[in-house]
C-alpha cells in the first residue's frame, strides 16, 4: 500500500541519509509536492536510493520550488542492486519512454542503447530518459534508479562486451536461430530463459529486425544465445517486455530468489 510519495534522493547530490538529517528538495520534488500533491510542513514522504535504502522523513518547510524534510526513521535497508542489462536499438520517442519504464519496472540495472543498420532514431534524449527511469523507480518501489547510456554502435557494444556475461539476443526468425545454441524461451521446464543470471544482457533488434549481417555478427560472440520470444513478431518494444519477464523468471528459478 502506497501511504506517503516515494522520491529518489540521488546520491550524487545527497550526503548519506541518517535519523534527523535535513535533507533539501530538489525544485521539481518541491514543486510536486507543495503545488501538485498540496503537501505542507508535518506531512510524510519517503526517500529513497540505492546507497541508502529507504527512509520516512517528515517535510519542514515548502515554499514554491524549495522545500525541506528531516529524516526520522529507515524503513527499507540497502540492497545489492542485481537485474540484467538491457541493449535496444532506440525506437520512436513513445515506445522509447516505454522500454525505459517498463524496462526500470521489470529490474533493468542499466539500458545500453545500442545503433544498428535499421535503426530508425539515433538519436536520444539521455536527460530526459534518465527522468522517466526516475519516476518509474519512485512508482515500482525499487530502491536504485537505473542508469541510460549514450547509444553506441552494435559492433562497439559487442567489443566492450564484459567477460563471464552471456547476452540473449531475440530473435523472431527460425533462420536466425539455427545453427547456434539458442533456447525456445518460455517453452523449457519451468518458464523463462534457462541459465539468466545476474548481470547477463538482453538485447532486442530495431522495429525492422536485424540485419543478415548483424545476425551473422551476433552468432560469432561465444558469448551470445540466440533466443526466440514464441511464435509472432512482437513490436520492439513488446519484445522488450517479454524478453525481460522471461529472464527474470530463469534468473529467479536459478537462485531460489522470491518473486518480488
Ligand atoms: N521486421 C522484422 C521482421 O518482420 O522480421 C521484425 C522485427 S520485430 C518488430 C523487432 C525486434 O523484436 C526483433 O529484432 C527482435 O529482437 C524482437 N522480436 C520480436 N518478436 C520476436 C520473437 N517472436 N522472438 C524473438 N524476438 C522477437
Amino acid at each position: 500500500m502506497k501511504d506517503c510519495p516515494r522520491l529518489f534522493a540521488a546520491p550524487a547530490t545527497q550526503p548519506p541519509m541518517h535519523d534527523d538529517a535535513v535533507v533539501e528538495l530538489t525544485p521539481g520534488h518541491a514543486h510536486y509536492l507543495g503545488t501538485v500533491l498540496r503537501m505542507g510542513a508535518g506531512d510524510e514522504v519517503a526517500l529513497f536510493n540505492a546507497r541508502d535504502g529507504e527512509w520516512r522523513a517528515g517535510i519542514e518547510a515548502i515554499r514554491r520550488d524549495r522545500g525541506q524534510v528531516r529524516v526520522r526513521r529507515q524503513t527499507r535497508p540497502a540492497e545489492p542492486v542485481v537485474g540484467p542489462v538491457l541493449l535496444f536499438a532506440p525506437l520512436k520517442r513513445d515506445a522509447t519512454d516505454l522500454v525505459i519504464r517498463m524496462g526500470t519496472e521489470l529490474g533493468v540495472r542499466r539500458f545500453l542503447p545500442v545503433l544498428t543498420e535499421r535503426t530508425n532514431t539515433h538519436r536520444v534524449n539521455g536527460a530526459r530518459l534518465a527522468g522517466i527511469a526516475v519516476e518509474a523507480a519512485e512508482q515500482c518501489e525499487r530502491l536504485d534508479v537505473p542508469e541510460v547510456d549514450d547509444p553506441l554502435p552494435l559492433v562497439d557494444r559487442l567489443a566492450a562486451w564484459p567477460k563471464g556475461r552471456r547476452l540473449f539476443v531475440a530473435a523472431e526468425r527460425p533462420a536466425q536461430r539455427d545453427g547456434t545454441a539458442e533456447i525456445e524461451a518460455g517453452c523449457n521446464e519451468g518458464g523463462g530463459i534457462d541459465g539468466a543470471c545476474d548481470g547477463d544482457g538482453l538485447l532486442v533488434g530495431p522495429e525492422g529486425g536485424f540485419s543478415a549481417a548483424e545476425v551473422a555478427l551476433l552468432r560469432s560472440r561465444p558469448f551470445v544465445t540466440m533466443i526466440s520470444l514464441g511464435p509472432r513478431i512482437l513490436r520492439a518494444d513488446t519484445a522488450v517486455a517479454c524478453g525481460l519477464s522471461l529472464m527474470g523468471a530463469g534468473f529467479r528459478r536459478a537462485s531460489g530468489a522470491g518473486s518480488r
